[in-house]
């Protein structure tokens, strides 16, 4: 009976050893098709071409392995259902940006941008190396969803305005289309934002049905055309100091590739996250040239009081989330803490040099 089992295990054993070789092979040859739905018109300078480039980053390293099509706002679903539609399977991946689902997920917002927040780099920092990118994936998790970094804008502009904002009363009765956590920082300066997906701000503005809008920044705006529809270009963008533009990915889908296109995928969200930086900060002040040359666009600083009463504003609303429910607690501590240090540093050092160069 002993032998008798003893030769049957080393038959299954040398089967499964056999399986073993063969199933990496098997697999290795296995390659998907994927869909990408983003929150971006299709081919969107900056934030469709960073879709586009992160696909064809995973295409390129995966040597063809994982082929991804991707789909501009209202191709497959509509701009703010990309969530959902990676969440039940439609698509395998999402190019958005976690504000947009603050309904879902109270604290999300703080995976993008928060007023008066970190900005570009300290975004990094806090979601690579301070905990931020765990809590995320925490939150991501009850919808299936694998979130990461795929993109920055930078420091955004405040906006586009057909009226001069001179003090904090001109933000009264104000319909501006502002997202996110500078939406309600608007509400309590006695304004009313509104959520609009990209495509549709222009045709809003042009129409009056919103007085203002923010979008992000030169590059961005100028491809929209909002100085056909507006006189003044406000900065700063102190409502997005750094905005992290996100992929998240169906967790089946992600959980079904081999460790080794798992790898692939999180490295090129990765150098996508970094690419959109490089590419919003090499073509925004050019294309603010042509703004202000060409279309005779007129960019105004917002003026110390009002920043400072947004500021105040802002430091409430945050704080407010805060109270919401637990988790929103625990991002809430975590991004704090992390801006309080980097604030301390870099009041030494980004800050300190910038300040030194700008007198220079
Ligand atoms: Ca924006």
């Amino acid at each position: 009976m002993k032998r008798r089992e003893l030769v049957k295990s080393v038959g299954i054993g040398a089967l499964a050893a056999g399986t073993a070789v063969s199933a990496p092979m098997v697999q290795a040859k296995k390659s998907f098709q994927w869909k990408m739905v983003t929150s971006w018109p299709k081919n969107f300078p900056g934030l469709g071409t960073g879709a586009n480039f992160l696909a064809k980053t995973i295409a390129e390293l995966s040597d063809g392995r994982i082929q991804i099509k991707v789909y501009g706002a209202g191709e497959l679903v509509p701009a703010f259902e990309v969530f959902d539609a990676v969440s039940r399977g439609t698509a395998q991946m999402g190019h958005g940006a976690a504000y947009y689902w603050k309904g879902k997920i109270e604290a999300a917002q703080f995976f993008a941008a928060v007023p008066f927040g970190l900005t570009a780099q300290e975004m990094n920092s806090w979601l690579y190396h301070g905990g931020g990118l765990e809590l995320w994936q925490e939150a991501y998790e009850p919808f299936d969803l694998i979130p990461t970094a795929a993109g920055n804008s930078g420091v955004q502009m405040a906006g586009w305005f057909n009226k001069a904002i001179d003090s904090v009363s001109d933000l009264k009765g104000l319909k501006m289309r502002i997202p996110g956590l500078g939406g309600e920082v608007l509400r309590r300066a006695g304004g009313t934002p509104v959520s609009l997906p990209g495509g549709e701000i222009f045709t809003a503005l042009k129409t009056g049905a919103i007085d203002a809008t923010e979008w992000v920044g030169p590059y961005n705006d100028l491809a929209f055309g909002f100085y056909k529809a507006a006189k003044y270009y406000y900065y700063p963008g102190w409502h997005e100091p750094g905005t992290t533009i996100e992929c998240f990915i169906n967790k089946t889908a992600f959980n079904s590739l081999p460790t080794e296109l798992q790898s692939i995928v999180k490295i090129a969200c990765r150098v996508a996250n970094q690419d959109m930086l490089a590419d919003m900060t090499a073509r925004n002040n050019a294309a603010l040239q042509t703004l202000v040359d060409k279309h005779k666009v007129e960019v105004r600083a917002l003026p110390d009081p009002v920043l400072s009463k947004l500021k105040q504003l802002s430091e409430q609303v945050v704080a407010e989330i805060a109270e919401k429910d637990n988790f929103s607690k625990r991002v809430y501590s975590s991004y704090n803490r992390f801006r309080r240090q980097t604030i301390d540093w870099h009041r030494i050092s980004e800050q300190a040099f910038l300040n030194a160069r700008g007198v220079v």
